[in-house]
Formats: C-alpha cells, sequence, structure tokens
C-alpha cells in the first residue's frame, strides 16, 4: 500500500518536474548531484528533468528560492 502512494507521488513529482522545466527558458546550467542549500542528494528524475537548464537544489529549496526572488524582483 504505502509502495504504491510512493510511488505515485514519484510520478506526480517527475510530471510537476516536466512541467516546471518546460516553462523555464533554456539557461544551460550544470546540474548538481546535490543540493546547494541544505546538501541533499537531488532525486535522478529532477535532475534528468532540469538537464540542460541547470539545478543546483532540490525541490523544497528551489521553491523556497524561488519565493524569495519572487519577492525581490516582484
Ligand atoms: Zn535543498
Amino acid at each position: 500500500m504505502a509502495d504504491d502512494v510512493d510511488m505515485a507521488n514519484d510520478a506526480m513529482l517527475l510530471q510537476l518536474e516536466q512541467q516546471i522545466a518546460a516553462r523555464q527558458p533554456a539557461q544551460g546550467g550544470a546540474v548538481a548531484e546535490d543540493c546547494e542549500d541544505c546538501g541533499e542528494v537531488i532525486p535522478e528524475g529532477r535532475r534528468l528533468a532540469m538537464a540542460g537548464r541547470g539545478c543546483t537544489r532540490c525541490i523544497e529549496c528551489q521553491g523556497r528560492h524561488d519565493r524569495k526572488r519572487a519577492v525581490i524582483y516582484g
């Protein structure tokens, strides 16, 4: 049961990552294996989704970073 839920969450997260990635312009940035903010391993699905765009934070830290940026730049 728990595994089914986990898999569904992973699939949803991956789908979300791909939707987010599709909205972002290609930046050609590096894709890190660990989050530069918290040091957690960035899931392979996220790294694959962000390949060619750049990804140096985990989903949580990127979300915090984006919200912070949104406040700064409106
Ligand atoms: Zn993080």
